[in-house]
């Protein structure tokens, strides 16, 4: 089994600098809220930070999981259960591993759970 472990550390960087700017935004954007009013119930323009707060923090919870998933992976590689699908417990391709690195399950069963 070949671990496209280059794929997995890239995708970890990755997720971990958008994390670290999602994370700047929602700073900003509460010391935004914090500038406006000390108020955010009555602040006319509360709806629409609460919006822009609720659409950034969507996508850092996305990039979280996605980082989990990541961790997950490498778990797998140290155990020795790295592309191995979890349901089936047959090889996945490393074609789909390349594409997909933090992959759980081979085609078949990623198909059938859709
Ligand atoms: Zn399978």
């Amino acid at each position: 089994m070949k671990v496209p472990v280059d794929a997995l550390r890239t995708a970890r960087e990755s997720a971990r600098r958008r994390l670290a700017e999602v994370e700047v935004q929602l700073a900003q954007l509460r010391d935004a809220r914090g500038a406006e009013s000390a108020d955010d119930e009555h602040d006319p323009e509360g709806g629409t930070l609460s919006a822009e707060w609720s659409r950034i923090e969507g996508v850092r919870v996305g990039v979280v999981a996605e980082l989990e998933g990541i961790d997950a992976a490498f778990d797998r590689v140290s155990a020795g259960t790295y592309g191995i699908c979890e349901v089936c417990a047959n090889p996945i391709p490393e074609g789909r591993l390349e594409v997909r690195p933090t992959a759980t399950r081979c085609v078949r069963c990623a198909e059938r759970r859709q």
